[in-house]
């Protein structure tokens, strides 16, 4: 499956919540779930029954969709979360919150993760000093994220690290706003994720 590259807000709508994929628009009043709160499409204003594996499925798409990863990918983190000792829920959001385009996000380099991914695609992210460009990199304990000067130098990503404020950082990453450096000072916990998520939803999904 391809990229998904249509309206994000559709994505919203269909999931029933906002999924903050629009950076800076998604906190204002012209929030499409705040306008049409019902899914997009010519049926979309039907009551139907959903089954309970409809509500697994929505659930799946839902979190894809909200850190941008593809089917194959994802099951792929799923697979490896399953794998891993733990709680295989958590293990896989923990998977989805470690990558870099997330974090990138996360520390308030870019409004939304697909800026992020964009950040890193063009070689204006740093790890521990060298240049990184896979959105898909798990980052580890300790590193070190940077902007590279040219970089730091953008409005896009001036304009993100103002913002940031709003949204917050999150307890397991350390932000030098001075610096523009930010540090994984220890891997996120399931608290950390705040988003509503079901993961059990995914697990019984895949599970079948
Ligand atoms: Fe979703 Fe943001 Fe669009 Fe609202 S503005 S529907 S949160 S992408």
């Amino acid at each position: 499956m391809a990229r998904y590259l249509g309206p994000v807000c559709r994505l919203c709508r269909r999931e029933g919540m906002q999924l903050y994929l629009k950076g800076d628009r998604c906190y204002t009043d012209k929030c499409a779930i705040d306008r049409r709160h019902y899914p997009p499409g010519q049926h979309g204003q039907r009551r139907s029954k959903v089954s309970d594996y409809g509500t697994q499925l929505r659930e799946k798409q839902k979190v894809r969709r909200i850190y941008g990863v593809l089917e194959k990918q994802f099951s792929s983190y799923f697979e490896k979360a399953e794998r891993q000792k733990g709680v295989t829920g958590t293990n896989l959001l923990v998977f989805l919150e470690r990558r870099l385009d997330n974090v990138v996000y996360r520390l308030g380099f870019a409004n939304s993760r697909s800026q992020a991914r964009q950040l890193v695609r063009h070689n204006l992210i740093l790890i521990n000093g060298a240049k990184v460009n896979l959105p898909s990199y798990l980052v580890r304990k300790g590193d070190v994220i940077q902007a590279t000067e040219k970089g730091r130098n953008l409005p896009l990503i001036k304009d993100a690290m103002e913002a940031v404020a709003r949204r917050g950082c999150p307890s397991w990453l350390e932000f030098n706003k001075d610096e523009a450096k930010g540090q994984v000072i220890m891997f996120p916990g399931r608290e950390d994720i705040t988003m509503p998520i079901q993961e059990h939803l995914i697990v019984e999904l895949y599970s079948k």
